[in-house]
């Protein structure tokens, strides 16, 4: 026997066109390209992303058809999201940090008609145009007073190209495992490799990480993602602050401290997420110039391993929350978080710092375990350390394009060959990278413990344990 309840679809624009009614004054408010701040809101950006959906229509993008963005955090960036997934198309994000060789590889790969992008990687585009034999048109995210010249195919200034569309447009009706987003991960072996998200997966996953004990998303809070729309499907942001009226102040290109500082101060940021790196080069930035944030309350960091003098430092001298969290791209991203469970209230002083260089703890939707190389389950003692492999609503069960044989074990687990202990309080370690592990003698070696160890020195600023064949 069925339940008697509605079968509404988890689509994505159901999420804007909630922020859109809901939220619809929230701002959005970035650090233009151009230069200055720009300022929108919700119910603009629904508004929009039906303009951009009607006009990729009218250009003839369909069902399933890939829609590249090479772009930083703004507005615009946000709205093409909403509107290549409203007409039922794939947004694909192009990681501008990877080699010019990769994003080739990429787009090819993924058969991108369509290209949407910043200013700032008009002269990428152009050296490879000529290798991008998919790509019909690039649209340019500025308006035609700062279009540069160029010879791109079809390349249209995207306001003008926007203003040819007047957003009376019905959302594409799908099914929820449709695809939605595709982002390729080159923390792998070989060509980098396609994650494609549905529908599904992303509203789920936004729906599941914005809980109190993960993101602790809310109408009142005002979100600085520093983590880019390019990298990991922005760490769910891009759908999750919408869908929770979260303000969000984006960055833009304008990644140093004092760029950062200037948009948390002014916009009331509360929570920024980013990887260590960034929230290295702010604390350094607030060190220098011995100045202190005035909003924030939670600092998340993931991607990499947190290192422990910097979640001391945010802790201890700043009075701030950090908040370490673990995923990777094939999990939608994210898969832990160190928040504080109740047994742990009253933690304090190193007892504290310590849960907190621990990756945290799977929120609902995630399924960990640790396996020995045979595939059987380790114990959850915090000490015992195996493979950590993960199954969920958002993670990966198959490659774009690839043969996925073998990918998941015969309980449905995907490997994410990273090495982990997880304690009897379901705190969950990285040890290590099951590729990158250090074998002195017999025993394994943790590189985080060893870069861990580098960094805390204070004449050091970064460290990376690098791999090193050795005869012995
Ligand atoms: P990516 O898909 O590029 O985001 O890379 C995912 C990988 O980054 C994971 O499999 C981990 O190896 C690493 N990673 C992400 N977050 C953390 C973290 N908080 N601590 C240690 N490693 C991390």
């Amino acid at each position: 026997m069925f339940g008697l309840m509605q079968d509404w679809p988890l689509l994505i624009h159901r999420v804007i066109d909630h922020a859109g009614r809901q939220f619809g004054g929230r701002e959005v408010v970035s650090r233009s390209i151009e230069g200055p701040i720009h300022r929108t809101t919700y119910g603009e950006i629904r508004a929009r992303s039906a303009k951009v959906a009607q006009r990729l229509g009218r250009d003839g993008v369909k069902e399933g058809d890939r829609v590249a963005t090479l772009a930083w955090n703004t507005w615009r960036h946000l709205e093409s999201w909403y509107g290549v997934t409203g007409v039922g198309a794939v947004y694909h994000t192009v990681n501008p940090r990877l080699f010019p060789e990769q994003i080739v590889w990429i787009v090819n790969h993924a058969e991108d008609r369509v290209v949407m992008t910043d200013l700032t990687f008009v002269p990428l585009l152009e050296q490879l145009a000529d290798r991008l034999p998919s790509v019909e048109r690039y649209i340019v995210f500025t308006d035609a007073a700062h279009m540069p010249a160029t010879n791109l195919k079809n390349a249209v200034p995207y306001e003008e190209w926007l203003a040819e569309a007047d957003g009376d447009f019905r959302w594409a009706e799908l099914d929820e495992r449709a695809a939605a987003g595709l982002c390729y991960t080159s923390g792998t072996t070989g060509n980098p490799k396609g994650v494609l998200y549905s529908h599904r997966s992303n509203v789920l996953h936004s729906l599941s990480l914005a809980n109190t004990d993960a993101f602790g998303l809310s109408s009142r809070a005002c979100i600085l993602p520093v983590v880019p729309l390019f990298h990991a499907n922005s760490w769910s942001l891009a759908f999750s602050c919408p869908m929770y009226g979260a303000k969000l102040a984006m960055p833009g290109m304008r990644l140093d401290g004092a760029s950062l500082f200037e948009l948390m101060e002014t916009e009331g940021v509360t929570m920024a997420a980013g990887v260590p790196t960034v929230w290295l080069t702010l604390l350094q930035y607030l060190q220098k110039e011995g100045k202190r944030l005035s909003t924030v309350e939670r600092m998340l960091v993931g991607g990499s391993a947190c290192p422990r003098a910097l979640i001391e430092a945010f802790e201890r001298d700043y009075g701030l929350d950090v908040t370490h969290a673990w995923g990777m791209t094939e999990m939608s991203p994210v898969g832990t978080c160190g928040s504080v469970k109740s047994q742990f209230a009253d933690l304090k002083g190193d007892a504290l710092i310590d849960l907190k260089t621990k990756q945290g703890f799977a929120f609902f939707g995630v399924e960990m375990k640790i396996t020995n190389d045979a595939g059987e389950s380790l114990p959850w003692d915090g000490v015992t350390f195996g493979r950590l492999k993960v199954a969920g609503f958002a993670v990966t069960k198959g490659y774009y394009g690839a043969d996925n044989t073998d990918l998941l074990d015969e309980e449905g687990f995907f490997d994410t060959g990273d090495v982990a202990t997880i304690d009897a309080d379901g705190y969950m370690r990285i040890t290590d990278r099951s590729k990158d592990v250090i074998k002195s003698g017999g025993e394994w070696i943790s590189s985080i413990e060893i870069e861990n160890l580098a960094v805390a020195h204070p004449d050091v600023l970064e460290a990376a344990v690098i791999g090193h064949a050795h005869p012995r």
